[in-house]
């Protein structure tokens, strides 16, 4: 696995008490993790406020950037505001490894002989959490959306469309109508 020094905590070297971390986090950071990724051009800062006890650390992750993404709506790419805060616990254990409890959701173990702890992978999987699920270009100022108006009004264009797939099947049934009609009222006469 590739080291990043950059991101690497000693902790034993710190003092007790809440200490605090800034990671600029760049586009070749997230790519080298995440190349077949819809998302380009990452650029966000995390704050990591990183407060020592004797057996354990309490982490605070706080996100801010953008990164850009397709619309879901019109298709063109834009800068998607992220902002979000994460909470993590390391414990502390001074135990074997195959003594080491399984991680929890917010809890994380470590051996107290891993003096070091890279940050990287849980910058990297905060960023990624933070982005929300849809990404819709953001409303102008007077209020009409943002989006490309030309994909917009194709879109509308095709939803007219849209429409149309249910009419061969009324054809469809039409012709039986008027087939069976007949017939009916054929048998009326009699
Ligand atoms: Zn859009």
């Amino acid at each position: 696995m590739k080291h990043n020094r950059e991101f690497e905590i000693a902790w034993m070297g710190l003092k007790p008490g809440p200490q605090t971390f800034v990671y600029d986090i760049d586009d070749r950071f997230m790519q080298e993790r995440e190349a077949d990724s819809e998302f380009s051009n990452w650029n966000a800062r995390i704050t990591l406020k990183f407060d020592k006890h004797e057996n354990f650390f309490m982490l605070h992750f706080d996100i801010d950037g953008t990164v850009s993404v397709p619309c879901d709506r019109c298709g063109d790419n834009f800068d998607l505001r992220l902002w979000d805060e994460f909470d993590l616990v390391i414990k502390l254990l001074s135990v074997d490894d195959a003594e080491m409890p399984e991680d929890e959701d917010d809890v994380v173990f470590i051996p107290r002989s891993e003096t070091v702890i890279d940050m990287s992978n849980w910058l990297y999987e905060f960023l990624m959490l933070s982005v929300p699920l849809q990404h819709i270009h953001p409303d102008k100022a007077d209020g009409s959306a943002g989006c490309n108006e030309e994909a917009l009004k194709l879109l509308s264009s095709l939803g007219d469309h849209e429409e149309e797939p249910a009419n061969p099947l009324w054809k469809g049934l039409e012709a039986f109508k008027n087939i069976e009609t007949p017939k009916a009222n054929k048998k009326g006469k009699k």
